[in-house]
C-alpha cells in the first residue's frame, strides 16, 4: 500500500463568462422536481444582481447566503445539514458552493454530511467518510486556496481545526470563471493569492516532493511570480492566471503536503480565529530559517503591493494560550515531516515554536 489512488474533480469548465452555463450543467443532474439544488453563496454577493441573477432557480431550489467572516465550523455544517433535512421532502439533487475557500468547503462538507450519519467532527481526519457525498459543484470567486481542486474541506471543531480528507470530498464539477474574481478587495486578493504561493514553496521545498507535485508546483510558482512581481499583465490576464495558479498549487499538494507556515497558521486560526490567507502571510513572514528564498521573494511581493501585515498579534498571549497554538501546530505531523524530514521532532520543539509565535 505504498501509493495512494486519488480521485480528481470529474468535470471542469474554464473561461470568462462560463458561469452563465451553470443552468445547462445542472439541468441533467436534477433527480426530480422535489429534489432541489441548494446554493450556498457568499453573503458578499447578496443584492449583487450581476452574479445572483445568473443563479438558475426552479422548483424548490434554494439560495442560502453564508458569511465568510469566520471560517467554517463543524457546528455550522451540522446546522446547515439539519436545516435541509427538516425543510426538504427529499434529498437534494445537489449542493453548489459559490465563493472563496469558506463557501467551497461548506458545500463539500454539507454534501458529505447529507449521506453520512452523525456529526461532521466525527469525520475530521483522513479517510473516515464511509458513503459517497451527493452531487456537489464549486464556483470559486477568489483564487488561491486550491479548495476547488482538493480532497479536503477544512473545518474548525470543538477540539481541532482539521480537514475532512476523503475520496468523496472533491467536487463533481467545478466552474472556473475568472471574471467572478473582478471585485475582490486588494488586500484579500493578496492574502488568498499568497496561500497559493505558500503552497508552492512548501511543496517544492518539502521532503515529500516527487515529479508529480513538482510539475504542478513549478507551474504555479512561475505563475505567482508573474502575477505578483511583473508589470506586464493586464487585469484580466492576471485574474485568469491566478485562477490557474490556484488549481496547480492545489494539485501540487495533493501528492505531497504543506509545511511549516500551514502548521503554525492552523494554530493561529484555532486560537485567535485568524483566517487562513492572512494567517499564512503573518507566519510566512517569519520563516526565513526554513524557506530563505521563498520568504525573500514574499517580502518583495508584499512591498510591491504595499501590504501591511498585522504585527504583534501574539505579543500579549499567556503561556496557556501559546500552548494551545503549539499543540495544534505539533499535532499536524505530516506537515512537519514533509517540511523538516523524519527526524523533525529533534528541532521542532515547543520552545522553538513558542519563540516563533512570539515574533508574530
Ligand atoms: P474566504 O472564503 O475566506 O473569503 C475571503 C473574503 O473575500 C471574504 O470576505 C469574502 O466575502 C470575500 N470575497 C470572496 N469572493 C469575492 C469577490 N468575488 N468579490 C469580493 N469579495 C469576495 O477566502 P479564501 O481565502 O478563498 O478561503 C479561506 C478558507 O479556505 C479558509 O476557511 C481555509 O481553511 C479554506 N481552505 C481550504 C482549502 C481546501 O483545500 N479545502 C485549502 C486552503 C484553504
Ligand atoms: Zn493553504
Amino acid at each position: 500500500m505504498n501509493y495512494k489512488n486519488f480521485p480528481m474533480v470529474s468535470k471542469i469548465m474554464f473561461g470568462r463568462g462560463s458561469f452563465n452555463q451553470l443552468g445547462d450543467i445542472l439541468d441533467p443532474k436534477r433527480l426530480n422536481t422535489k429534489a432541489p439544488f441548494i446554493f450556498y453563496v457568499d453573503e458578499v454577493f447578496k443584492g449583487n444582481a450581476w452574479l445572483t441573477s445568473r443563479i438558475p432557480l426552479s422548483y424548490n431550489d434554494k439560495v442560502i447566503y453564508v458569511s465568510s467572516d469566520q471560517e467554517p465550523k463543524t457546528s455550522q455544517i451540522d446546522a446547515l445539514v439539519e436545516e435541509i433535512i427538516l425543510t426538504q421532502k427529499e434529498m437534494p439533487s445537489g449542493i453548489i458552493g459559490i465563493g472563496g475557500g469558506c463557501l467551497l468547503d461548506i458545500a463539500k462538507a454539507v454534501s458529505i454530511m447529507l449521506t453520512n450519519e452523525g456529526k461532521s467532527e466525527d469525520y475530521q481526519g483522513w479517510d473516515l467518510v464511509k458513503k459517497p457525498a451527493i452531487y456537489h459543484l464549486g464556483v470559486p470567486t477568489i483564487s488561491g486556496t486550491g479548495a476547488e481542486v482538493s480532497r479536503t474541506t477544512i473545518l474548525t471543531g470543538t477540539e481541532r481545526k482539521l480537514g475532512i480528507n476523503s475520496d468523496y470530498t472533491p467536487f463533481d464539477q467545478v466552474i472556473l470563471d475568472p471574471e467572478l474574481t473582478a471585485n475582490v478587495p486588494k488586500d484579500q486578493w493578496f492574502y488568498t493569492g499568497m496561500d497559493c504561493y505558500v503552497h508552492c514553496i512548501e511543496s517544492l521545498n518539502g521532503t515529500y516532493l516527487n515529479a508529480f507535485s513538482k510539475s504542478y508546483g513549478e507551474k504555479a510558482f512561475e505563475l505567482c511570480k508573474e502575477i505578483f512581481l511583473s508589470d506586464t499583465l493586464s487585469k484580466e490576464e492576471s485574474q485568469d492566471k491566478l485562477m490557474m495558479a490556484s488549481w496547480h498549487g492545489g494539485m501540487s499538494i495533493a501528492y505531497s503536503q504543506v509545511g511549516v507556515a500551514h502548521a503554525m497558521s492552523y494554530g493561529l486560526g484555532y486560537l485567535l480565529g485568524t483566517k487562513h490567507g492572512i494567517g499564512n502571510c503573518i507566519v510566512f513572514d517569519h520563516l526565513e530559517e526554513y524557506y530563505p528564498d521563498g520568504v525573500a521573494l514574499f517580502k518583495q511581493m508584499k512591498e510591491k503591493h504595499d501590504i501591511q501585515l498585522p504585527q504583534g498579534i501574539c505579543a500579549n498571549l499567556s503561556d496557556e494560550e501559546l500552548d494551545i497554538m503549539i499543540d495544534v501546530a505539533l499535532s499536524l505531523e505530516p506537515l512537519w515531516e514533509n517540511a523538516i524530514g523524519k527526524n523533525w521532532k529533534k528541532t521542532i520543539t515547543r520552545e522553538k515554536l513558542k519563540s516563533l509565535y512570539q515574533k508574530m
